[in-house]
């Protein structure tokens, strides 16, 4: 089978080249046509010697997934791709495009484990974790074809990164190294539902990685009831993670919110939730439910939110109210793959 020489670290491209003889500064300027200058043909790799692109289209072949749809929203600002992977895993991806530059939610699986009742991405479960490369090209889809600065990366797609552990910390890294994105760590932010040892695991790492925890709750109640896979993780335990995760990497963490009527967004809830956290330095990011035609779930009117926020702010918590970006067109996630699957079984 040939190598798909997409989404790997420079030892490891190194170590393939040193397979046909080749030396190892050859790797680098490999990175530099695939990540530098988006040539994506062996044969028009013409610094190489004929010989190592004979033997490369010979041996590799550089294999990423394909945009099956766009959809931009009527503002422009934000932009969502479906992407169709060589074994034909459907994936989605968004570009947000703010004043301070474009952040690609990318995402980490295809479908999702995790059960969340509010999201479109778990509702056909797990399929499996998705390789480096393959979230690679998610940002590069958006850099190579549309011509897009990136400016930041969030783990916010389908999927549950810390469940993809291994894969998540390579992307990272990719990003991250010279030779492919150039990214500081600090603009990459990992979104999980709360797997509370692999946070520690993450801490480990010494990265400068924004932390989001999607909390989504003041108590275990209510949380297990909107994100069953917390049931294994009392909330308690959770905070505790969250405060070693600042004490180890000094970086601040954000707690994601969403907010549902008749659910989560009561002032007592509010109060309740300052107490959780107490005086833990971290950022609360609301996220009134947006596009949820499965499920009949509604978020609060907006002067209840901003109460809701003002409560977070009395005790000393930077927050901000998350703009629905992409509401109408998909952009909660697995929405627009949800929508395309139903599109083909009419049409079939
Ligand atoms: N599994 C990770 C990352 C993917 S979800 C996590 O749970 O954090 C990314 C964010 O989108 C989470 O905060 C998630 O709760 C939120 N989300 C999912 N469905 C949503 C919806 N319908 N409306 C608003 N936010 C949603």
């Amino acid at each position: 089978m040939k190598w798909n020489v997409w989404g790997h670290s420079l030892e490891e491209t190194e170590q393939f080249l040193q397979e046909g003889g080749f030396p190892r500064f050859r790797a680098k300027q490999l990175h530099d046509y695939l990540y530098k200058r988006f040539v994506y043909d062996f044969a028009a790799m013409t610094q190489f010697p004929t010989a190592m692109r004979e033997w490369l289209t010979k041996h590799a072949v550089i294999e990423k997934p394909e945009v099956i749809r766009k959809q931009q929203s009527s503002d422009g600002d934000t932009t969502k791709l479906l992407l169709r992977l060589s074994d034909g895993s459907l994936i989605e991806t968004v570009c947000m495009h703010h004043d301070y530059g474009n952040s690609i939610c990318v995402s980490t699986q295809v479908g999702c484990a995790m059960g969340c009742i509010f999201c479109a991405s778990t509702r056909q479960g797990m399929e499996r974790n998705l390789l480096p490369g393959e979230m690679l090209a998610q940002v590069y889809a958006f850099r190579m074809l549309y011509d897009i600065p990136v400016h930041s990366i969030v783990l916010m797609g389908s999927g549950e990164p810390l469940r993809n552990y291994d894969n998540v910390l390579k992307f990272l890294h990719l990003c991250h190294n010279a030779d492919c994105l150039n990214l500081s760590y600090r603009s990459m932010t990992l979104s999980t539902c709360g797997i509370v040892p692999a946070i520690y695991d993450l801490a480990k790492e010494g990265l400068p990685i924004t932390l989001a925890i999607s909390l989504h709750a003041p108590n275990d109640t209510i949380r297990n009831r909107i994100l069953p896979a917390s049931r294994r993780y009392p909330i308690g335990t959770l905070i505790d993670a969250a405060v070693h995760y600042f004490n180890v990497t000094g970086r601040r963490v954000t707690f994601e919110y969403i907010l549902i009527q008749g659910i989560n967004a009561e002032l007592a809830h509010a109060e309740e939730l300052c107490r959780l956290v107490g005086p833990l330095a971290c950022h609360f990011n609301l996220i009134p439910i947006n596009g949820t035609e499965h499920i009949q779930f509604y978020p609060p009117s907006r002067q209840q939110t901003e109460r809701f926020a003002k409560i977070l702010e009395k005790h000393g918590k930077s927050v901000t109210v998350r703009r629905q970006m992409g509401d109408e067109i998909q952009a909660a996630c697995g929405q627009l793959k949800r929508r395309y699957l139903n599109d083909q079984t009419k049409h079939s």
